[in-house]
């Protein structure tokens, strides 16, 4: 596996946007194009989904961050693997917890939370993340369901595509819910269904958790 030494607390060198005034573009250090959103646009955004697509809101959402998370690895794996040295690493042999950390570091950047990446059950093709500072969760008030489906198609597709297998994701626990932060357990549809239903039945995350061990 081709790994570095990546952490999420180091600091990257460079400004984390560029401008470009004459096109009035906003541009990440990766290159890719963003937009400075308030916090109260995303709230606007997420009322604007469910009043639209009701209780297919949760999957509409899911279903955008997924195609955007395999966008995004798309990306960041490209580069890794253009900028490695020796130059013949291939995608499989990349640490997933390295090109997820690298690509998180960006996103961290540029507002979308501080996620803590823990790929000890890898070898079940799960992934538990934690994320910190969510701006859907920090958008919504406190109320009785997890609310970060974006994000949580987000990781899904990150790891689908790393792992060149479906992942699907949900969301364990939520700041929108009083929690401290936000959880995500990713991997195969049934190890996430089982944690999903657990959720539903008002099981703590941390013995979800411990039934994925
Ligand atoms: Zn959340």
């Amino acid at each position: 596996m081709f790994s570095s030494s990546p952490s999420t607390d180091r600091p990257s060198s460079g400004p984390a946007f560029q401008a470009d005034f004459g096109s009035g573009a906003l541009f990440r250090r990766d290159g890719q194009r963003c937009a400075g959103l308030a916090v109260e646009f995303i709230s606007s955004l997420q009322e604007s989904v469910t009043e639209c697509f009701g209780d297919d809101a949760r999957d509409v959402l899911y279903r955008c961050g997924f195609e955007w998370g395999l966008k995004e690895l798309l990306a960041t794996t490209t580069k890794l693997l253009r900028d490695s040295s020796p130059q013949n690493v291939t995608l499989a042999q990349l640490e997933p917890k390295f090109a997820l950390e690298t690509w998180w570091r960006t996103m961290r950047e540029t507002g979308h939370g501080l996620a803590k990446i823990d790929c000890s059950r890898d070898g079940r093709g799960i992934v538990v993340i934690d994320l910190r500072q969510c701006p859907a969760a920090l958008a919504t008030p406190i109320g009785s369901h997890p609310v970060c489906h974006y994000y949580a198609g987000l990781f899904a597709g990150a790891l689908s595509f790393l792992d060149r297998a479906e992942r699907h994701a949900t969301e364990i626990q939520c700041r929108a819910l009083g929690h401290s932060c936000c959880q995500f357990v990713v991997g195969p549809g049934s190890e996430v269904d089982a944690a999903e239903a657990a959720r539903q039945q008002a099981t703590p995350a941390v013995e979800i958790l411990r039934r994925l061990t």
